[in-house]
C-alpha cells in the first residue's frame, strides 16, 4: 500500500528508484546493498500516475527533503505475460473450436469415431463412399423370394453371368451393365438384391441413394467415384443402389443458382457407369419405386438397361410367398393347404403384407398363450392388416352404433344383389383403426373392368349412406371414405379411361396424390364437362342403389338387426337371412386358378440357368458328407 511505501521505505531513505510500469505498477529499486524479506525489487499498485506524482511529493515534502534529492521515477512500458497469454488465447481458441467442429462432424456422418479417418477422399474424409460391402453369406438366398419367378430369372442371369461367362460370351452376347428394379413398395426389390448377393459368391456393395446427398458441395460426385473405385477394386462384385430416386431425379427441373448437387452427383453416376465395360465385372443393381420420376438418361440402353418390374404377386404368387413365410410358424395346420387358403382371401397384398399377416397371425396366437398358430388366427392377422385393431372398448352412443349397422348393412345388401359386386366375406360393427364398422370382400383376381362392374363397385360403395337415407331420412359424416372412393372412380372413368360418351376416348394423365398441378391439359369447357359428366355418373349410381335397397328394406332391416345382435355376420350368416346369392361366385383358390394354366407358380429354370448354382449345390452336399472345402468366392478371374 502507498501507507507502507512511505513509513517502511520512503521515510527510511532507502529508495533508489521508482520505476512506473504500464501506468499501473510501481516498481521499487532499493539502493544497493539493502533487502527486506529476501527481494530487493517491492511492487505496489497506483490508481492513476497523476495522483501518484502528486501523493510522492507532498510526501517528500512533508519529510523536509530537498526537491534536488527527491527520488527518480522513471516511466516504462512492458508486456505482461498473462495479457499475452490472454491475447493470443483470442486466436486460437476459435481456430481450434473450428477444427474440432469440423473433424467431429465428418466423423459422425461416417459412423466412426473422431480422428479415425481423414486424409483421402476430400476434406476430412467427407468425399469417402459409405457403401458397405459384404463378402459373408448374408442369409437371403433366391428361395425366400417368392412370386416373381420372372424379375428372380432375370436377376440370376447376372449372377450367372458373373459365374459362367463363357456362356454368353460365346454367343457374342453383352450382358447389360446393370438393371433397375421397380415396382410397388413391398413387393420384395431390396430381397432380390440380398439374395443375388446371398448366392452369388461374390462380393456385394450396397448403399442407399439418400447417402449421397451431403449439405456440402462436391460430397456426392466425390462419394460416387470412390464407390466405383471400391467396386472396381473387388471386381467382379455386385453394387447394389436402394432408393435411387433420390440421386436419379430428372434433371433440369426448378432450382436455383445453377446446378444443385443432386444433378452433379447423377451426373458423376452417369460417367461412372460408361466409364467401364462388362467384361470388367461389376454388375450394378439399383431399386427405385418411383421409376416415373428418374432421368431418361439413366434408363438408357447401356447403363441401366434392364427394366425389371417386381409387380404385386397374383394369387399362385401369394400362395408360394405364404410357403415362405409359414415355414418357421409353429402350427398343425396344413401349411401348404394354409398357404393356398390365405392366398384366396389376400387379393392385392404385397410380400411385406404377408410376412406382416405370418407375424401378426403368430403374435395373436401368443397373446392368448396358445400352443400353435390356429387358422383363426391367421384370419384375424388379415382383418388387422386390412383394418387395424378391434377397439372393443370404444364407447359408441346406441344411437351411433345403429346407424353404423344400417350403414354396413347397406353395403352388404346392395353387394348381395349387384351381379358384379365383389363377394362379402364379412361384415361386423366393432370398431377397428379408424373405422366404425367395416365388411370385407373378396374381390376377383382381375385386371380389366367393365363399365358394369364399376358401376356396381360405385352401388356398392353408395350403399351405406343411401340405406341411411331410407332408414333415418338423415345422413352422417360416416359415410366420407365412400364418397371419396366414388369420386375417385367417377372420375378416372371420365378424365382416365375414356369410358363417358361424351368426354369421348380422351386419357389425360391423372396427377398423383400430393402431387400439385400447374396446368390442366384441357380447356375450361373441357373442364366443366368433366365435372357435369362425373356428377350424373355418381348420379345414376346413387339412384339406382336407391331403388336397389328400396325394393330390399326389410333385408337391410334384417341384417342390420341382426348386427345389432351379434356384432359379426359371416357368409354363412347372410346366406340364412338372405338365401343364397343370386349370381356365381368364386371364393376358393382352385376356382380361382382354374384355367390359368397351371396349378400353381410355375417355378422351372430356363435351361440356360439350370447349373447357375451348381457349385453352391455341390457344396452343400459336401458339407452335408462331412467334407470341408476351401470357400469358393473369388474363383472367377476378369480380364479388362
Ligand atoms: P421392397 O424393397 O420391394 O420395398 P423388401 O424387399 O424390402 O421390399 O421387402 C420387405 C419384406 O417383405 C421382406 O423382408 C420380406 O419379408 C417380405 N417380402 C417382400 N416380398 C417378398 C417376396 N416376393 N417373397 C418373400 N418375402 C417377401
Amino acid at each position: 500500500t502507498w501507507k507502507e511505501f512511505v513509513s517502511n521505505y520512503l521515510s527510511k531513505a532507502i529508495v533508489e528508484k521508482l520505476e512506473v510500469v504500464n501506468k499501473k505498477w510501481v516498481r521499487i529499486k532499493l539502493v544497493p546493498g539493502t533487502q527486506i524479506d529476501g527481494s530487493n525489487t517491492i511492487w505496489f499498485n497506483i490508481g492513476s500516475v497523476e495522483a501518484f506524482e502528486r501523493n510522492l511529493e507532498n510526501a517528500q515534502l512533508e519529510m523536509n527533503m530537498e526537491p534536488s534529492n527527491f527520488v527518480n521515477v522513471v516511466y516504462k512500458t512492458e508486456t505482461e505475460i498473462g495479457s499475452l497469454v490472454l491475447s493470443s488465447l483470442n486466436f486460437i481458441l476459435p481456430l481450434a473450436l473450428l477444427f474440432w467442429l469440423i473433424r467431429r462432424s465428418s466423423s459422425m456422418l461416417q459412423g466412426g469415431r473422431p480422428g479415425t479417418r481423414g486424409g483421402a477422399g476430400g476434406i476430412f474424409g467427407f468425399g469417402q463412399t459409405t457403401a458397405k460391402i459384404i463378402k459373408e453369406d448374408i442369409g437371403v438366398k433366391f428361395r425366400d423370394v417368392a412370386g416373381c419367378e420372372e424379375a428372380k430369372i432375370e436377376i440370376m442371369e447376372f449372377v450367372n453371368f458373373l459365374k459362367n461367362p463363357q456362356q454368353y460370351i460365346d454367343l457374342g452376347a453383352k450382358i447389360p451393365k446393370g438393371a433397375i428394379l421397380t415396382g410397388p413398395p413391398g413387393t420384395g426389390k431390396t430381397m432380390l438384391a440380398k439374395a443375388t448377393a446371398g448366392e452369388a459368391n461374390v462380393p456385394f456393395i450396397t448403399v442407399s441413394g439418400s447417402e449421397f446427398l451431403e449439405m456440402f458441395v462436391g460430397v456426392g460426385p466425390s462419394r460416387v467415384r470412390d464407390m466405383f473405385s471400391m467396386a472396381r477394386k473387388n471386381a467382379p462384385c455386385i453394387l447394389f443402389i436402394d432408393e435411387i430416386d433420390a440421386v436419379g431425379r430428372k434433371r433440369g427441373g426448378r432450382s436455383f443458382g445453377g446446378q444443385s448437387e443432386q444433378e452433379n452427383t447423377l451426373n458423376q453416376l452417369l460417367v461412372e457407369m460408361d466409364g467401364f465395360n462388362t467384361q470388367s465385372g461389376v454388375v450394378v443393381l439399383a431399386a427405385t419405386n418411383r421409376v416415373d420420376i428418374l432421368d431418361n438418361a439413366l434408363l438408357r440402353p447401356g447403363r441401366f438397361d434392364r427394366q425389371i418390374f417386381v409387380a404385386s404377386p397374383d394369387i399362385k404368387g401369394r400362395a408360394s410367398i405364404f410357403k415362405v413365410h409359414l415355414k418357421p410358424l409353429k402350427t398343425e395346420v396344413n401349411k401348404a393347404e394354409l398357404a393356398k387358403k390365405m392366398a384366396a382371401l389376400t387379393p392385392g397384398f404385397s410380400g411385406a403384407d404377408i410376412a406382416n399377416v405370418c407375424n401378426e397371425a403368430a403374435l395373436i396366437a401368443a397373446r392368448d398363450l396358445n400352443k400353435t398358430i390356429e387358422h383363426k388366427h391367421f384370419e384375424q392377422a388379415i382383418e388387422r392388416v386390412v383394418a387395424g385393431m378391434e377397439k372393443k372398448t370404444q364407447v359408441l352412443q346406441p344411437e351411433e352404433k345403429k346407424t353404423v349397422a344400417y350403414h354396413e348393412a347397406g353395403h352388404a345388401v346392395t353387394g348381395w344383389f349387384l351381379e358384379h359386386a365383389d363377394p362379402l366375406l364379412k361384415v361386423s360393427i366393432i370398431p377397428r383403426g379408424k373405422g366404425l364398422g367395416y365388411a370385407q370382400y373378396l374381390p376377383k383376381e382381375q385386371y380389366l373392368y367393365s363399365t358394369e362392374q364399376l358401376q356396381d363397385r360405385m352401388c356398392m360403395m353408395l350403399g351405406g349412406r343411401v340405406s341411411e337415407h331410407i332408414f333415418f331420412n338423415r345422413i352422417t359424416t360416416g359415410a366420407q371414405d365412400d364418397l371419396a372412393k366414388v369420386t375417385q372412380s367417377a372420375y378416372a372413368q371420365v378424365v382416365h379411361y375414356g369410358m363417358n360418351e361424351r368426354v369421348g376416348q380422351l386419357s389425360f394423365e391423372m396427377p398423383r396424390p400430393g402431387e400439385m398441378v400447374f396446368d390442366k391439359p384441357y380447356s375450361e369447357t373441357t373442364a366443366m364437362m368433366i365435372d357435369e359428366e362425373v356428377r350424373k355418373i355418381v348420379k345414376v349410381a346413387f339412384e339406382k342403389t336407391m331403388q336397389l335397397l328400396t325394393k330390399h328394406k326389410e333385408d337391410v332391416e334384417k341384417v342390420a338387426q341382426r348386427l345389432l345382435e351379434m356384432e359379426k355376420l359371416d357368409k354363412d350368416d347372410m346366406v340364412m337371412l338372405l338365401g343364397k346369392r343370386p349370381f356365381a361366385e368364386k371364393s376358393t383358390y382352385e376356382e380361382f386358378v382354374e384355367g390359368t394354366g397351371s396349378f400353381e407358380e410355375d417355378t422351372t429354370l430356363p435351361k440356360g440357368l439350370e447349373s447357375w448354382n451348381k457349385e453352391r449345390d455341390e457344396e452343400a452336399a459336401d458339407k452335408e458328407n462331412g467334407i470341408e472345402k476351401e470357400k469358393l468366392g473369388g474363383k472367377v478371374s476378369f480380364t479388362e
